[in-house]
């Protein structure tokens, strides 16, 4: 499974890796990206990532999938613009790190069928202001709009020859699909980003009974991803015990070290053992912000269980149990061994 021509909105980290990664695999493929940064769209067309990039969403209009890899609070809105220019038949999908009021507000806007697909357990639907225009995405328009064109890249057989493809069924807007690459790093940008990164990493999937769910599956899987399927609720809820949370966790370990009268102390003693546990608390703060806000209920979930357990393990430190202690930090080590395997 291919898609001749492909669009990625957002050339940074994950939509600068995804475009290197789709080149490496798929090197014929057509790929145009849109960013607002016009050096990251010179340095991806120099380093023949990009066939082609642009400022603007309207050049997207002839593509048979879209990733959208801009920060999480811009997606829907991109997502409905594209869906206003893109072929029916088109895929257009996100990779945004929190899924609920996402796939919950493209949702109210699917057409019956394309319903059909989202798992029940969404959160409640948010009011959807009118429709985006490409203008509400290109508020970047300072730029000059055209970042540039390579040459010698060549479409394949456009995928429309397919019948999973075929417009005997309209459909009144391109199928959304819900997605998040879980891969990424502390950095951003394109320059930050790497084919090799996504390389076996888990992809979730957002579920869908349309037929080009499945398409794109097999296409992620060329793409040596781990495909998994889950709920936008229930993704919410994993995410913010594997990702989320830990970050959180991260930040109040190097916190407690910043606001601790032994901070210079410490600063003498860190090694391995803490740069392991706090490296993502260097992941970009808006990041961070935004997935706290968005995934708020499970983070503060996360908290509640952790706090109930920072009593329990402070109990049994002032009790002196070292039975106990001992007993709850083997518990944890076998578990967490378990997880990583060697
Ligand atoms: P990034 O490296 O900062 O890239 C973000 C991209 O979005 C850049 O191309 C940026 O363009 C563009 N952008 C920023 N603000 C925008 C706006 N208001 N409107 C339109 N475009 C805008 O960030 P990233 O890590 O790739 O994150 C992108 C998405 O991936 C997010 O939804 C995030 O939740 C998700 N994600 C991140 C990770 C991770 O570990 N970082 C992992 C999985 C998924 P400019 O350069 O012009 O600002």
């Amino acid at each position: 499974v291919s898609f001749p021509r492909v669009g990625i909105v957002g050339l940074g980290l994950i939509g600068g890796s995804l475009a290197k990664r789709i080149r490496e695999v798929f090197p014929d493929t057509h790929i145009v990206g849109v960013s607002r940064n016009q050096s990251a769209c010179a340095q991806a067309i120099a380093d023949g990532v990009l066939s082609a990039a642009n400022t603007e969403i309207s050049v997207l209009a002839d593509r048979d999938l879209v990733f959208v890899a801009t920060p999480i609070e811009t997606i829907v809105d991109t997502v409905k613009a594209l869906q206003a220019i893109l072929s029916p038949s088109a895929i257009v999908t996100d990779v945004a790190s929190v899924k609920g009021d996402i796939v919950a507000a493209l949702s109210a806007s699917a057409s019956p069928r394309q319903k059909e697909g989202v798992s029940k357990g969404l959160r409640p639907l948010d009011p959807v202001a009118g429709e985006a225009t490409v203008d509400s995405i290109g508020g970047k328009a300072a730029l000059d709009p055209v970042c540039g064109e390579a040459t010698g890249v060549q479409g394949a057989e456009p995928l429309e020859n397919s019948s999973l493809f075929s417009e005997a069924e309209p459909r009144k807007k391109a199928l959304f699909i819900g997605g998040h690459p879980m891969a990424g790093k502390e950095t951003t940008g394109y320059a930050a980003s790497e084919a090799k990164m996504l390389i076996g990493a888990t992809y979730v999937l957002m579920p869908s009974t349309d037929p080009r769910h499945q398409v794109f599956e097999t296409y992620l899987k060329n793409l040596k991803f781990r495909v998994v399927t889950m709920s936008p609720e229930d993704h919410d809820e994993a995410v913010a015990l594997a990702s989320h949370g830990p970050y959180v966790m991260a930040c109040l370990t190097a916190g407690a070290l910043l606001k601790s009268p032994y901070a210079d102390a410490g600063k003498q003693l860190i090694s391995s053992g803490f740069r392991d546990t706090t490296r993502v608390a260097c992941s970009p703060a808006e990041w961070g912000t935004a997935v706290c806000l968005d995934n708020a209920d499970a983070v503060l979930g996360f908290l509640q269980s952790v706090s109930a357990d920072i009593g329990t393990l402070s109990a049994l430190i002032r009790a002196q149990d070292a039975a106990a202690l001992t007993l709850y930090f083997e518990t944890i080590a076998v578990h967490r061994r378990g997880l990583f395997p060697v």
